[in-house]
């Protein structure tokens, strides 16, 4: 028996009148639990159309008015953690604990959205002239649309529609079709909360969902998470078309190791964040970058903390690792670690003959470490997005810099080192969006904005924060005269104005 998810529009479920649907695996089992809705071209209209008639009082509405709503969503959500929680590990996979910490990161964002007043206050110069004054303002655009990933379902759509809607926007989102009830849940946890209907609106599918979205007149800008092809894509596209674009891609994040760091601690760094969430997240750790003579060290403590790792389905409480999203999936993550001692990779461990009793249909892979990996491999060359860590040695900083820097990806990066010197060097000569210091997985809080470089990210605005507020609203400027009754008339000038 499979259940059926929906679309979410104008404040309710809306069936499917496609006729389309895709089917929905429990990762671990391998079972189809679900079938989804895919939209038509029709029913994105629809969901836009109903977004486009919120807009008319949403867009009017108080700050006060849409941050209690806010402030109402925000309990609804951590009342409602561990049930969200459990549908993503039902769909994506991860264990529960990281299901958890999605969600939690998503309700950062909630948390900034509950305080938009604050960054939505404009500025105002008095008497910039002879009793003239000048007010800048942003204003919501309209109706924006969001097209987010698998591998968050939870927490992607809220690095995006709280600040889109707490800016006075409407929202559409299309979430990935591999995982999509966490998105209704959060529909009707939104609903619950007192938000008017079509002010969220979620429409399942394909790329004919996203297509429609991409040129829809009414759909003002796009935010999109997703693998670097698509994402730049989705940029060229609705750019083509008029839009505002952000689109988050793909990354290959380097952690590099100074010889002086220490190594127990990089070791556990490296294994936490190459293999949390069984290697499918974008601030992933892929690629080790090990400088000078302590390679052989460093690739031995990975390997005996990485070995302990116990996999098994995220709904089991002793579980750290899950399976992977699908099966086709799962043998593209294993083709690179089977073809890695051919690339010249010395593989240190090979995950890929990796069961799990009583579940022999789940997407499973161990985990897989390869070490002097050279740069012209596809291991290291690609995204492997799974539970394969690639070690790189150089000689010196400067060749790990250059390796980095070299990469088309620019997402995350990290220094490990007890140098501040050559922390505060790294810093300032990497070429990613996001770096830590002797922090393998720097996702920046709520209140910072969160973005890669290059291939990991077309577009100006970084993702929430600051960047976000920015994305979600335009800029007007007012400049205000009131003369007064006393002024002589000032007469007919057709000079420039000048400001006196
Ligand atoms: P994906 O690009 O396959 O899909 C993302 C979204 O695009 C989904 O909603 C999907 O339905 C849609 N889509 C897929 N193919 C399309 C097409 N041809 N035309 C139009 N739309 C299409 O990504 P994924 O596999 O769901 O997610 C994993 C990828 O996302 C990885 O590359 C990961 O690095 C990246 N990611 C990046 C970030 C970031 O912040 N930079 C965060 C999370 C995930």
């Amino acid at each position: 028996m499979t259940k059926t998810v929906n679309h979410w529009i104008g404040g309710k479920t809306v069936e499917g009148a496609s006729g389309t649907h895709g089917p929905v695996t429990n990762p671990a089992t391998g079972e189809v639990t679900t079938k989804v809705a895919f939209a038509s071209a029709d029913e994105v209209d629809a969901a836009v159309a109903a977004a486009k008639e919120a807009y008319l009082t949403w867009g009017q509405s108080s700050l006060a008015q849409r941050t209690s709503i806010l402030f109402k969503f925000r309990a609804l959500l951590d009342a409602n953690r561990d049930a969200i929680a459990e549908l993503i590990t039902a769909e994506h996979g991860k264990v529960h604990s990281d299901a958890l910490g999605e969600v939690a990161r998503g309700l950062e964002i909630v948390d900034l959205a509950c305080g938009i007043n604050v960054q939505l206050k404009g500025e105002l110069s008095t008497q910039v002239a002879s009793r003239v004054d000048v007010s800048s303002i942003r204003q919501p655009l309209g109706v924006v649309a969001g097209i987010t990933p698998f591998n968050f379902p939870a927490m992607v759509p809220m690095w995006m529609f709280p600040i889109a809607i707490a800016c006075g926007n409407t929202f559409v989102l299309k979430p990935s079709e591999k995982d999509p009830s966490a998105s209704i849940k959060i529909a009707e946890l939104l609903s619950e909360a007192g938000l008017p209907d079509g002010v969220f609106n979620v429409v399942h599918g394909d790329k004919v969902a996203v297509d429609r979205l991409l040129e829809h007149p009414d759909v003002k800008a796009v935010s999109f998470v997703g693998s670097t092809p698509i994402a730049r894509y989705i940029h060229t596209t609705a750019s083509a078309n008029g839009k505002r674009v952000q689109a988050l891609g793909g990354a290959k994040n380097h952690m590099l190791v100074l010889p002086d760091a220490d190594l127990d601690a990089a070791a556990d760094a490296a294994v936490s964040a190459a293999y949390g969430s069984a290697g499918e997240r974008c601030m992933a750790i892929s690629a080790v970058v090990a400088v000078g003579s302590i390679g052989d060290e460093l690739v031995e403590k990975i390997r005996e903390r990485a070995e302990k790792i116990k996999i098994g389905p995220g709904d089991d409480p002793t579980s750290e690792m899950g399976p992977l999203i699908t099966k086709v999936h799962r043998d593209k993550v294993a083709s690179y670690v089977e073809g890695a001692a051919a690339e010249g990779c010395e593989v240190v461990l090979d995950g890929t003959g990796h069961t799990v009793d009583g579940f022999e249909n789940g997407h499973w892979i161990g985990i897989s470490l390869l070490d002097k990996v050279p740069t012209s491999s596809k291991a290291y060359q690609d995204e492997i997005f799974g539970p394969v860590l690639t070690v790189l040695r150089t000689e010196t900083y400067e060749e790990a810099l250059d390796l980095i820097n070299a990469s088309p990806f620019g997402n995350g990066t990290a220094i490990f080192t007890r140098d501040g010197g050559a922390a505060r060097r790294f810093q300032m000569e990497v070429e990613a969006g996001m770096v830590g210091i002797n922090v393998p997985i720097p996702v920046p809080v709520g209140y910072h904005s969160f973005g890669g470089w290059k291939d990991s990210l077309f577009g100006d605005h970084h993702i929430y924060g600051n960047d976000g507020t920015h994305f979600y609203t335009r800029g007007k400027v007012v400049t205000t005269r009131w003369p007064d009754p006393a002024d002589a008339p000032a007469g007919v000038d057709l000079g420039f104005p000048r400001n006196h």
